[in-house]
C-alpha cells in the first residue's frame, strides 16, 4: 500500500503534502527561491515559503536540511 504522507519531504510541494513529516530536507533546493513581489529577497533564496509550510506542517519535524542554497543573508 502506498505510503500518503510523507515522512521525509524532499521539496516543498512534498512539504505541502506532509503534515507529519520529520525530516525536511531542501540540499540545494530551487524551491527557496523567493516569488514574493512584497519580499525584499524576491528572486534570491529566502524562507518566505519554507515558513508558511512549516507553520502548516512543521508540527512533527526534527530535521531540517538547507544546505547548498546560498543562504547566508538569512538571519542578518
Ligand atoms: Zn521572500
Amino acid at each position: 500500500m502506498a505510503r500518503r504522507f510523507y515522512q521525509v519531504a524532499r521539496s516543498l510541494i512534498e512539504a505541502n503534502r506532509s503534515p507529519t513529516m520529520k525530516t525536511l530536507d531542501l540540499r540545494g533546493s530551487a524551491d527557496l527561491l523567493c516569488v514574493n513581489m512584497m519580499c525584499e529577497k524576491v528572486g534570491e533564496a529566502c524562507i518566505c515559503r519554507l515558513s508558511r509550510v512549516l507553520e502548516k506542517n512543521g508540527t512533527e519535524l526534527r530535521s531540517l536540511c538547507l544546505a547548498d542554497n546560498n543562504i547566508c543573508a538569512f538571519w542578518t
